[in-house]
């Protein structure tokens, strides 16, 4: 659990109730500027207290607000998911039936698992959030897991995840929960978009370009049809018929569209669940919410409350929280691939808890008394 300390880049007390403000006149969050100190003794000058606070955008929220808006439905992609959901019913009947290799079962779910780390330290962490730095290794290692996956590419992802933390609860937000749950789940997925998620995700277009420098990121996107077709179905499909001669069929299943289907309701639980149910100890004017069951299944993501509050922090709850993605990130940072690990003080926890949480900070899992030593 505990951090790679020498690796841990410790964002300071002052910036904390700056950094959402801080935006640039496009939109663009000026990162330049984001002030941080590294545990050994680098400090870096700020002048976030000096500057002017600028939220002012040409973007005007309240006309997209209050414009009338009637999504239309997108065939395709709800004949995709009605498809893959009626199809991993059968995959699950055909589990319960005895009607699968031991083995294929069990290569589904280590798939499901591993390739998750993909999606939490990989286009989420990492690539969505500079909560880190890592080395090239680690990059296409994370690619790679997150291609399994099948969400995407990853510049798609990381730029309307960035929207989403950006316009959370707008009308500008592609998942904006305040929709219902089933749209924040998958609805959004085969709706027409609002035309004010259309307009700032080409705006932050503009200011997303630390994504397309990264020649990873360039090249995934590049041959994405291929690499999804590989990735996600063909080698899934291919590895239990080879290995132990399990049905085409059945490994196009249960290997493919079960596991597909899984990984996506999983992803999806953020969306939905930890943006409605859970306490919310750091703000409890907002709908993300600490739930621990989304969190075991997501590999750590679903400490949703402290993520919208702290989402530049690479371990996206605090310590003594169960969060398997912040130790996956950790074992990379004690081998070199992962350094610059950005992480919120517990004083600033703590006076954010004060500020505006629930009152619930520690009720249900105590963070590591100790956890200060590591931050101050
Ligand atoms: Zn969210
Ligand atoms: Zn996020």
């Amino acid at each position: 659990m505990a951090p790679a300390q020498q690796n841990i880049e410790v964002c300071t007390e002052v910036m904390e109730p700056a950094l959402e403000l801080r935006l640039t006149s496009d939109g663009c969050k000026d990162e330049n500027n984001v002030e941080h100190s590294k545990n050994n003794n680098t400090v870096k000058q700020n002048n976030i207290l000096n500057e002017k606070t600028n939220n002012e955008t040409d973007f005007d929220i309240s006309k997209y607000e209050a414009m009338e808006f009637t999504p239309r439905i997108r065939w395709p992609d709800l004949v995709v998911q009605v498809s893959l959901h009626l199809v991993s019913i059968y995959g699950i009947f055909l589990i319960v039936t005895n009607e699968v290799k031991l083995l294929t079962t069990l290569f589904a779910l280590a798939t499901i698992y591993t390739s998750g780390f993909g999606i939490t330290a990989g286009v989420h962490r990492l690539w969505s959030h500079r909560a880190y730095k890592a080395r090239t290794p680690l990059r296409i290692l994370l690619a790679f897991l997150f291609t399994i996956t099948g969400q995407r590419d990853i510049y798609t992802w990381a730029l309307d995840h960035r929207v989403h933390h950006k316009y959370s609860e707008t009308v500008a937000d592609p998942h904006d929960v305040r929709r219902g749950f089933w749209f924040a789940h998958v609805g959004w997925l085969v709706l027409t978009p609002h035309p004010a998620v259309e307009d700032r995700r080409v705006a932050l277009r503009k200011c997303s370009l630390d994504l397309i420098e990264d020649p990873v990121v360039r090249i995934q996107q590049k041959i994405f049809i291929p690499l999804f077709l590989l990735l996600n179905i063909l080698i899934p499909i291919w590895i239990p018929w080879y290995f132990w001669n399990e049905s085409l069929v059945t490994s196009f299943v249960i290997s493919f569209v079960l596991r597909f289907t899984t990984t996506l309701n999983i992803a999806f639980s953020v969306n939905s669940f930890a943006h409605l149910w859970g306490n919310k100890p750091y703000d409890r004017f907002i709908k993300p919410a600490e739930n621990s069951v989304v969190s075991l299944a997501a590999l750590g993501e679903g400490w949703h409350n402290y993520h919208h509050v702290f989402p530049w922090d690479y371990r996206t709850s605090e310590l003594g929280r169960i969060n398997v993605s912040t130790n996956f990130i950790d074992f990379f940072a004690k081998i070199g691939w992962a350094y610059d690990l950005k992480a919120a003080t517990s004083s600033m926890i703590e006076n954010r808890a004060k500020r505006s949480g629930d009152g619930t900070l520690g009720e249900s899992e105590e963070p590591e008394t100790n956890s200060k030593q590591h931050f101050d």
